[in-house]
């Protein structure tokens, strides 16, 4: 897998297809694998923080989820969102053999993301779920580990999922590390994703603040790296 550098933030040259095929190896194989979206708020985070940075280059693969992104390089073909990888390995659980934990996000939305699953995909293994607020990380730790997950599924918004990643995928038996971000909040139905011709646009950034107004103070380094990302695309190509 090639992974190029957009404002010194890695990202994965690859394709849904090579993922799924990773994964069932890694499983299979008793291995790690740990998989983060790279976006617009991703290049802003990791460009304003060394820390983050750091835990972003710790993992194995880097999928270009924001279209600004996408476009900023022509090597990279594909977009692979995070929600899309998550509903590819859903479907293909079977051949995978996943036994899936989902951590994150409130109590009733992540109940209500194992039944919406459970109900799509009548025998998919959600071996386990924990809400995003539990603050006891041992309790976590254990509760993954004896529930023999070999997927673990982390929405809690970033950094703090890759965060958690970094300081615990080493303590647990799992083999698949993912952060998912807003997912658990689109699959149960409480928010809806950008319509088409938003993400297209590639201002899917602009109707999630328009949404949820609390991610109104982070338009002016949005705007600052969305002109970033294009002045890069000029350079590039
Ligand atoms: N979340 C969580 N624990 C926290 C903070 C957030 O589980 O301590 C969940 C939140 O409930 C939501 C998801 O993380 O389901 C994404 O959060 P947010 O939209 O704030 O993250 P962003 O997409 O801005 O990174």
């Amino acid at each position: 897998m090639k992974t190029i550098h957009i404002l010194q933030v890695p990202v994965s040259i690859t394709s849904y297809e090579e993922i799924i095929d990773i994964i069932s190896k890694t499983i299979r194989n008793n291995k790690k694998f740990s998989v983060v979206s790279i976006n617009l708020n991703k290049v802003i985070k990791a460009n304003e923080s060394n820390e983050v940075m750091k835990i972003i280059k710790s993992f194995d693969c880097f999928i270009p989820d924001g279209i600004s992104v996408v476009r900023t390089s022509k090597e990279i073909n594909d977009r692979i969102t995070g929600i899309d990888l998550f509903n590819r390995i859903c479907d293909e659980h079977k051949k995978i053999g996943a036994k899936i934990f989902l951590y994150g996000a409130k109590q009733e939305i992540v109940e209500t993301t194992k039944n919406n699953l459970r109900r799509k995909y009548n025998d998919i293994q959600i071996v386990g779920i924990e809400n995003g607020y539990n603050k006891d990380n041992n309790y976590l730790v254990n509760k993954i580990n004896q529930s023999g997950a070999n997927i673990v599924f982390i929405a809690m918004g970033s950094p703090k999922q890759e965060r958690w990643i970094y300081e615990n995928k080493n303590k647990i038996n799992a083999n698949i590390f993912m952060g998912v971000g807003g997912t658990f909040d689109i699959i149960s139905g409480k928010l809806k994703r950008a319509p088409m011709w938003i993400q297209k646009l590639g201002i899917e950034w602009l109707y999630r603040t328009m949404k949820e107004p609390k991610r109104l103070k982070n338009v002016p380094l949005q705007i600052k790296y969305y002109l970033k990302l294009k002045k890069e695309r000029r350079n590039i190509k």
